[in-house]
This record gives C-alpha cells, sequence and structure tokens, in this order.
C-alpha cells in the first residue's frame, strides 16, 4: 500500500470540489484497506473511507489523517439462499418524492422467487454491479440505477432508488471496528434509517456485503434499469453535484405546511431560490434539491448556499431542512 501527501481531493468527487488530503492512499484489495486502517491506527490519524465520492463535501482546508479511496472490487455468486427470510419491502421510513418515482416500474413477483446470496465487496461501483448481477441472471438491484458511488457509500445512507431502499438487500456484512477488528454482522446490525445506518456514528468500515438477489425477470430488470436512468437524467444535472443535498421532509411536516410533496426541492423552489447562486454553487433551475458546481466552486460557497436555503426555508415553512451530503475535514 502506497501513502502520498497532500494530494487534492476535488477529483476522487462528483462535486469536484475539495482540498488536500494530508495523507493519501487507494485500496484496491481487501489487504490494503486493512493496510490503511492498521497505518492510521499506528500512528493515532484519523481516516476518512471514500468511495465514489458522490455524497461528500470536502472542506477548501481539506482532510487531516489519511483518506483512502476504496477500489476494492469483487463479486462472488455464493449460491441459493434456502432460508425462507421475507425481505420487507421497509417504507416506513421513507417519504415520497416529487420527483424519483417509479412503481410502474417494479417487478412485483421478484421478492417470491428464488433468492440468491451475493458477495459483493464495499469498493464495488454500482452500475458495474448491476450490469454484472443482470449478467448471471439476478436481479433485485435495477432500482437503484442511475445513482453513482460505491457499495460500501450505498450502504453507509441506505440508498433509495424511488421506494426501494438498499438495506432491505442485505443479508449480512463484514465491517472493521476503530479498533482495527474485523466484526461479522447480520442486517440488524445496521438500523437501516430514511438516509441512514449505523455507519453515520461507529465510523466502522465496511469490507464486504452478502447481499440478497432474485431469479426474478432479467428481462423487466433490464428495461427498469434503462427507463429510470431515462428517467432520471430528465431531471438530474450534468453539471457536478453530490445528488441531493437536503433530506425530504416527514410526513407530519407535510401535512403542517400542507405542502402536496415532502420533497425539500418543493420548499427550496417555493421559497423561490431556484438559480440563487453564491460563487460558484448554484440551486439547480430544473430540481432545487440539487447544487451544482457551474464552475471553480469552492465547499465554501456550497456551505454558505446550504445556510441561506435553510434560512429562506425556515422564514417562509418554519422548517429546517436537513442536509443530506455528509461533509469532510474541518469547516
Ligand atoms: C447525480 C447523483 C444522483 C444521485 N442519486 C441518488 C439516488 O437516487 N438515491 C440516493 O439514495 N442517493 C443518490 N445520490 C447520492 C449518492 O450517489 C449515494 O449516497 C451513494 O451511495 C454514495 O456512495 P459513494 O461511494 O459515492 O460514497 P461517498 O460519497 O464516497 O461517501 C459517502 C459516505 O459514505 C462513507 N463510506 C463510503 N464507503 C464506505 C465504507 N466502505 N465503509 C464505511 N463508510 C463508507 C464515506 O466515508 C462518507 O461518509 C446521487 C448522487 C449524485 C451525484
Amino acid at each position: 500500500m502506497k501513502i502520498d501527501k497532500n494530494i487534492n481531493l476535488s477529483k476522487y468527487t462528483t462535486f469536484k470540489i475539495g482540498g488536500v488530503a494530508e495523507f493519501f492512499s487507494e485500496a484496491q484489495s481487501k489487504q490494503d484497506l486493512l493496510d490503511a486502517i492498521e497505518y492510521a491506527n499506528k500512528n493515532s490519524m484519523p481516516l476518512n473511507i471514500i468511495g465514489g465520492g458522490s455524497n461528500i463535501l470536502i472542506s477548501d482546508k481539506g482532510i487531516e489523517g489519511l483518506s483512502v479511496i476504496n477500489k476494492y472490487k469483487e463479486i462472488n455468486i455464493e449460491g441459493k439462499l434456502e432460508e425462507d427470510i421475507n425481505i420487507e419491502n421497509n417504507k416506513s421510513f421513507y417519504n415520497e418524492g416529487e420527483y424519483f418515482k417509479f412503481s410502474d416500474l417494479i417487478d412485483t413477483n421478484e421478492r417470491d422467487t428464488q433468492k440468491y446470496l451475493v458477495k459483493v465487496s464495499s469498493g464495488v461501483n454500482l452500475t458495474y454491479l448491476i450490469n454484472e448481477t443482470l449478467h448471471q441472471n439476478l436481479t433485485g438491484i435495477q432500482y437503484f440505477s442511475g445513482i453513482p458511488g460505491t457499495l460500501g457509500g450505498a450502504i453507509f445512507n441506505n440508498i433509495h432508488g424511488g421506494e426501494k431502499l438498499i438495506g432491505d438487500l442485505i443479508y449480512s456484512a463484514t465491517l472493521i471496528d476503530k479498533k482495527g477488528e474485523i466484526i461479522n454482522v447480520n442486517n440488524n446490525f445496521f438500523k437501516f434509517g430514511y438516509d441512514d445506518s449505523i455507519l453515520h456514528k461507529n465510523e466502522h468500515i465496511l469490507i464486504d456485503a452478502q447481499l440478497i438477489l432474485f431469479e426474478g425477470s432479467v428481462e423487466k430488470a433490464k428495461e427498469t434499469a434503462h427507463e429510470w436512468i431515462k428517467r432520471k437524467r430528465n431531471i438530474q444535472p450534468s453539471l457536478p453535484s453530490a445528488g441531493s443535498i437536503f433530506k425530504n421532509i416527514t410526513n407530519e411536516e407535510k401535512e403542517v405546511i400542507q405542502a402536496p410533496v415532502n420533497s425539500a426541492g418543493w420548499l427550496i423552489e417555493n421559497a423561490g431560490l431556484k438559480g440563487k447562486t453564491i460563487g460558484g454553487a448554484q440551486v439547480y433551475q430544473k430540481h432545487a434539491n440539487y447544487i451544482v458546481n457551474i464552475g471553480f466552486a469552492k465547499a465554501s460557497d456550497v456551505t454558505n448556499l446550504i445556510e441561506v436555503i435553510q434560512e429562506e426555508v425556515f422564514k417562509k415553512f418554519k422548517i429546517e431542512l436537513i442536509p443530506e451530503i455528509i461533509l469532510k475535514g474541518n469547516f
């Protein structure tokens, strides 16, 4: 494992924003990941793991300690899952947004077909994972098509594709805790919530996970993936961004303000903020829950814009929008 110093991190993020990593390494294998964690522990430095960099904002002042780009990529179809397991479509905490629905594309029979366990390392890119598993005639993750990033980041935030959540598909996982000990856990460990998992709190590093996939209709799954990407492309910016900036509001908040949808974008739009620009950061015109980097944006432009949005939305609706993106480094 090679360790470099003072490497600019902006190119490792979809926002294309951010300062330097004090220490930097790329993990290509499980051993690299373990070595990186050991190095950080031995030198008593903070460890920061970055997957696809699609849900983070890195400070202009950079990040202290060791930043590791996770490129550990392995996929193994382990075989049939004979256990009779009921996979919930856990929607209890899911707030339907205005923009990303695809109820018409869901394969309602899929979860009743034969289940398979697939072991996937945390650095595997989601698009690659979807294509590879479909190629092996397994379905279930097509609903996350068009979402950038790695499996590690996806589990960290329990990503949502329409009303499907990645957390529902996790059978077990291997993690490393802060002391460098390897632990094996099952789904309950993660305490998956809306844009949330226990990884936000305990700073464990995900090494790999066993996913439950299905012998569903590959044709239908391919159609879903294709159509879903098409629909997302109509809304998502082509300029650098980090996806949705804020979490959607709860059903209770929606009722109080009598909003037609839970979408944070709706609140931002109705606070008159579409197109609002600070430095190189702009509220995206087509979908107000995105901030785009219109060129040379600093992290401080983004955080200033986030503050203005929060203030204006609060003034109008008395609701505090909670950022979905993760801030890294000193702000
Ligand atoms: C254009 C666009 C569209 C998007 N659409 C969606 C969408 O439809 N639904 C949705 O839910 N999200 C969406 N996102 C957000 C984002 O893509 C997801 O949250 C993604 O899963 C993040 O993965 P990543 O590998 O890029 O994580 P990163 O941004 O690299 O990291 C995010 C967090 O996860 C942690 N992390 C990463 N890997 C590990 C690991 N192995 N172990 C422990 N912690 C780890 C990081 O330390 C960081 O705190 C979108 C983003 C963009 C830019």
